[in-house]
């Protein structure tokens, strides 16, 4: 079966291809003016799968996503606090990056905020204007969706009963409130601006992730993706303001990923259950834990992270250390292999197919726990052939190029000299039963964590870089 995703679009499962190979992807970033929370990363370790999904199925990446760096909340705090927008922002966009490194997300092919595209969003609404699709009003500006009569297509609601003129002026709003929505906002007391031939003001919410799209991906996306939150307004109104603006379809595929619960609730400050990734790391879970227990629930799925959940979450990691462990280590006997090379070829099929089912990652986790188990099972009954070592530790080189979580992250940055001295013990076993590939593999991993090992005819030697 063909690679297939749920289009939010057509309410259907559909075959993705290009036509040149390269996907044009653009995901909604964060909005940096607070530490993101749980719920916040739930996407982006989506996103994450899906790039690297797509990347393992050959496909080249063209990834854009913004960092919203300009928006009522940003100028309500920025305000409060008395700092300028870039010095407030700053401090948000590093944390985030930070947190996105720990979780292993993938950086985008580009990352670009939307107060390094002002003029551009400026001449798109002069171009919306001229179209006749915005109207002023005290100074900023509008677009008048009766304007567009798809207006709904995407969340797949009918607004066609709706008064013409009635108009919102926040950047978020609930679809109750569906209304003429703001595209250019004239600053209030206090507030900062930039000036532009539209007058004074600063950019909504929306417009930004239209025109930053267009400019870098094209008239048209191969994928457009964020969380279910943003269905409506924001990617309504992305549609609206880009479709009016090129003429032609913005996104071929539109891909959102569901909600995340607390212990079962919705996630908020007053249950207190509201969670940074920071919140979590302090408890003392591993970053990698947490990206397993976002990963692991399809993304059209709701997700109820649970304490419960991460600890089952580590407990699977160091089941899947383990194991890699053992083939790479331990003496396995000459037998015939070829029952044991199919089974390893049908689980990394089941892995694959589920992952082409729209990302079913809780069925590929599956079929590789299932394979691991039989073949533990196998180790133990002394039944498992030593030619099989390599197909295994290969099906979960595969699986950890997608959920990447196989290497410890560096406690405090650096391996201690103890856990150095007990991977180069674990690389000389390997050599020892010949499983050249194994110490290779060791070799590679220490030399990721900044450890350089040099053979000599007196042993290893090794130093940090
Ligand atoms: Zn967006």
């Amino acid at each position: 079966m063909a690679l297939r995703f749920s289009n939010t679009l057509t309410h259907q499962t559909e075959e993705f291809v290009s036509g040149d190979n390269t996907v044009r992807m653009y995901t909604c970033g964060p909005t940096v003016y607070s530490y993101a929370h749980i719920g916040n990363f739930r996407s982006f370790t989506f996103y994450d799968i899906l790039r690297r999904w797509l990347r393992l199925r050959g496909f080249k990446l063209d990834h854009v996503m913004n960092i919203t760096d300009v928006d009522d909340k940003i100028i309500r705090n920025a305000v409060a606090e008395k700092k300028s927008l870039v010095d407030y922002t700053a401090i948000y966009e590093k944390a985030f990056l930070e947190d996105c490194a720990a979780l292993r997300l993938e950086r985008p092919e580009r990352l670009v905020r939307a107060t390094e595209h002002i003029p551009e969003m400026a001449a798109a609404i002069r171009k919306l204007a001229d179209h006749s699709y915005t109207y002023r009003s005290d100074g900023s500006i509008y677009y008048s969706i009766a304007k567009f009569p798809e207006y709904g297509k995407l969340s797949h609601s009918d607004f066609s009963g709706m008064r013409s003129g009635a108009r919102v002026d926040v950047d978020e709003y609930e679809k109750a409130d569906a209304r003429d929505f703001v595209l250019w906002k004239a600053p209030k007391d206090g507030e900062p601006f930039w000036d532009t031939d539209l007058g004074p003001g600063r950019p909504g919410w929306h417009i930004e992730c239209s025109v930053m799209a267009i400019q870098y991906l094209g008239d048209t996306l191969d994928i457009h993706a964020g969380g279910i939150d943003l269905v409506f307004p924001h990617h309504e109104n992305e549609i609206a303001q880009s479709e009016a603006l090129t003429g032609k379809p913005f996104a071929r595929f539109w891909m959102h990923a569901e909600f995340l619960l607390v212990e079962g609730q919705k996630m908020s400050k007053s249950l207190g259950n509201f969670f940074t990734l920071r919140d979590i790391l302090a408890q003392g879970y591993q970053p990698e834990t947490v990206r397993y227990l976002l990963a692991s629930v399809p993304y059209r799925k709701a997700l109820n992270f649970t304490f419960d959940g991460l600890k089952s979450a580590a407990t699977s990691i160091e089941r899947l250390r383990n194991y890699k462990l053992r083939l790479e280590t331990a003496r396995f006997l000459e037998q015939p292999a070829g029952a044991m090379l199919e089974r390893t070829a049908l689980a990394q099929k089941e892995f694959d197919e589920s992952l082409d089912d729209d990302l079913n990652t809780a069925q590929a986790l599956a079929a590789v726990f299932e394979y691991v188990r039989e073949t533990n099972t196998l180790m133990d009954a002394g039944e498992f052939p030593a030619a099989a070592a390599q197909p295994a530790l290969a099906l979960l080189d595969r699986f950890d190029s997608l959920f990447d979580v196989l290497h410890p992250a560096a406690k405090g940055g650096a391996l201690s000299d103890q856990e150095i001295e007990a991977r180069i013990a674990t690389r000389n076993q390997a050599k020892k039963s010949k499983d050249f590939a194994g110490a290779d593999r060791i070799r590679q991993e220490l030399l990721e964590q900044g450890v350089i090992l040099e053979d000599t005819r007196d042993g290893v030697r090794w130093k940090r870089k």
